[in-house]
């Protein structure tokens, strides 16, 4: 039995709407998975200590056959693909990819943390959930 997941994308290197498209091209054609849908694009300043560029961010609705950690892992693969690297902590990134709840799974390992902790202070994350909720709700 499939199970909903929210996948926030983020990109503030680059192309950063060929990232983010690469993602969602490369998330909804993961095993036992369907995008189901995808949220408006949203530009938004950085947060954190690093200075650096303004990010795109956009959500996907997957139903996926992937466990939480199969997905996280998943992710992270794409992220690499993407040409991601990881120098600087919380500094720029070709694509970043958030699993930001998964169905009504709660999860506190040290690698994975879901619902993830920062949706009380992402406004654009709230506005995400909320537009792509009607289309969990309608299963
Ligand atoms: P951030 O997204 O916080 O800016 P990274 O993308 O570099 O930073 O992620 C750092 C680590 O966060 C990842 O290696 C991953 O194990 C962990 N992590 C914990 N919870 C989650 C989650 N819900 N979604 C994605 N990564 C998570
Ligand atoms: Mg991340």
């Amino acid at each position: 039995m499939a199970d909903w997941a929210f996948v926030a994308l983020g990109s503030n290197l680059g192309d950063r709407r060929a990232h983010l498209a690469f993602a969602r091209e490369r998330l909804a054609t993961l095993p036992g998975t369907n995008l189901v849908a995808a949220s408006a694009i949203e530009e938004t300043a950085p947060l954190g200590p690093v200075p650096q560029a303004d990010y795109l961010n956009q959500m996907v609705l997957l139903r996926t056959d992937l466990a939480p950690r199969e997905l996280l892992a998943q992710c992270a693969a794409i992220e690499r693909s993407a040409g991601r690297q990881r120098t600087v902590r919380w500094g720029p990134r070709t694509l970043d990819l958030d699993i930001v709840r998964y169905d009504a799974a709660v999860i506190a390992d040290a690698d994975l943390v879901v619902p993830h902790p920062e949706i009380p202070r992402r406004p654009f994350w709230q506005r995400e959930l909320a537009e792509l909720m009607p289309y969990a709700d309608a299963r």
